[in-house]
């Protein structure tokens, strides 16, 4: 048991006693104080959109093209409110870092970003959002995408997104990579691309991510998303890349919650869980996140921005089960995202920002388990939310 000293937005001690004779201290006797959750990849400007949308065929292609109508009609306001409606969401469950792709491509222009942006200012007091200009309809597939990219960089968004897999063939994907490298070294920008989000093995972003990054020594700087044909490729090949992953320290956003349901449509019988090779690239040190991804949009109709239930489901997609799994399944909703996002202030240390969660639960376990709601989270050393959960049983002999 230590007490943990919080002074301003810092952690500034931790130990037995350090809280002695603190007038505001709190007894968190036999519940679990953890860093508050960070939501590595979440795109804010899709959240709350499918009751407006048309059905689809359930894959990524379908939800994409479903979603071209509804983004055609966006405003700024219309983005900035479900935006903020989820960050509120978030951080009432313990989360109060978010990092959110949002669409840049010729259909909604940079109105995503403005919405995101606004509502990231919104909830300031609550909240750190960064955001990422994702060019979710290709850069060659969709003229005109890649000056939005550039005048979305210039415009405030802090990372550079990429889907490489989504461009028509090979040369083209590569030249997806080049650009989104190009346009990371220009504006000193970090990189987090969509890979290879696709059930065909044969589709092979990865690499040439991994290449570039190698060859550019852009190390420790790219994040990887859901990376899901990697599952269904050779292993030959997957143990290549993953090593190649490694050594340019990429980090692998893995969002199995989503990908449960977005893979594997056209399987019969043993159908494939879309999951990228999580237990190889923990294995081989990669560091892995688990993300949210989607709340009720075209793509995935659940989500509530708890990364808790996050690490519940991606525990049970990744066969995690011993106590070192769900130690690693913790890690991949707080340290894992704060490495990819380079934080050198988060975490329970002295020092670190006081972005907190008190949970009603002996042990992360049990909180995994239980499913329990944080009964505060702080952030910057601010207590922002709070949650009481009240249930009664009644029992007797009728009569
Ligand atoms: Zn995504």
């Amino acid at each position: 048991m230590a007490d943990v000293l919080i002074e301003g937005e810092r952690i500034a001690r931790i130990g037995p006693g350090v809280g002695a004779g603190v007038a505001d201290a709190l007894d968190g006797a036999g519940k679990l104080l953890l860093p508050a959750f960070i939501d590595g990849h979440v795109h804010l400007d899709k959240v709350l959109i499918r009751d407006e949308l048309r059905e689809h065929d359930g894959t990524l292609a379908g939800a994409i093209g479903a979603i071209h109508e509804r983004k055609r009609r966006y405003t700024v306001a219309d983005v900035r409110d479900r935006a903020r409606t989820v960050i509120e969401e978030s951080v009432r469950l313990g989360t109060t870092r978010l990092r959110s792709h949002v669409d840049v491509d010729t259909i909604g222009g940079l109105l995503p970003l403005e919405g995101v942006m606004a509502a990231a200012s919104d909830c300031a007091d609550i909240a750190e959002v960064r955001t990422i200009a994702f060019p979710q309809e290709g850069l060659l597939r969709d003229p005109g995408a890649f000056a939005l990219m550039e005048a979305a960089l210039e415009a405030g968004a802090d990372v550079v997104g990429g889907m490489p897999h989504w461009e028509e063939d090979e040369a083209s994907q590569r030249d997806h990579v080049r650009l989104c490298f190009d346009l990371a070294e220009r504006f000193d920008r970090d990189l987090d691309m969509h890979v290879d989000e696709t059930d065909d093995g044969g589709v092979r972003t990865l690499e040439m991510v991994a290449d570039e990054a190698l060859r550019r020594s852009f190390v420790g700087r790219v994040c990887a998303g859901h990376v899901c044909s990697l599952a269904a490729a050779p292993h030959d090949y997957a143990e290549r890349v993953i090593e190649k992953c490694a050594r340019a320290r990429i980090s692998i956003a893995a969002n199995p919650v989503t990908n449960l349901v977005l893979q594997g449509r056209g399987d019969r019988g043993l159908v494939r869980r879309g999951v990228t090779r999580v237990g190889e690239f923990r294995t081989a040190g990669v560091n892995v996140l688990f993300g949210q991804d989607c709340v009720k949009d075209g793509f995935y109709p659940f989500g509530r921005g708890s990364m808790l239930e996050v690490a519940l489901i991606s525990a049970h997609a990744a066969h995690l089960t011993t106590h070192e799994d769900l130690a690693f399944a913790l890690r991949a909703v707080t340290e894992g995202p704060a490495q990819a996002w380079r934080l050198a202030d988060y975490g329970l240390k002295a020092g670190g920002r006081a972005d907190l969660q008190l949970l009603a639960a002996p042990s992360w376990e049990e909180a995994l388990r239980l499913q329990s709601p944080a009964e505060k989270v702080w952030f910057k050393g601010r207590l922002v939310a709070e949650n009481t959960v009240r249930s009664e049983l009644y029992r007797g002999m009728a009569g």
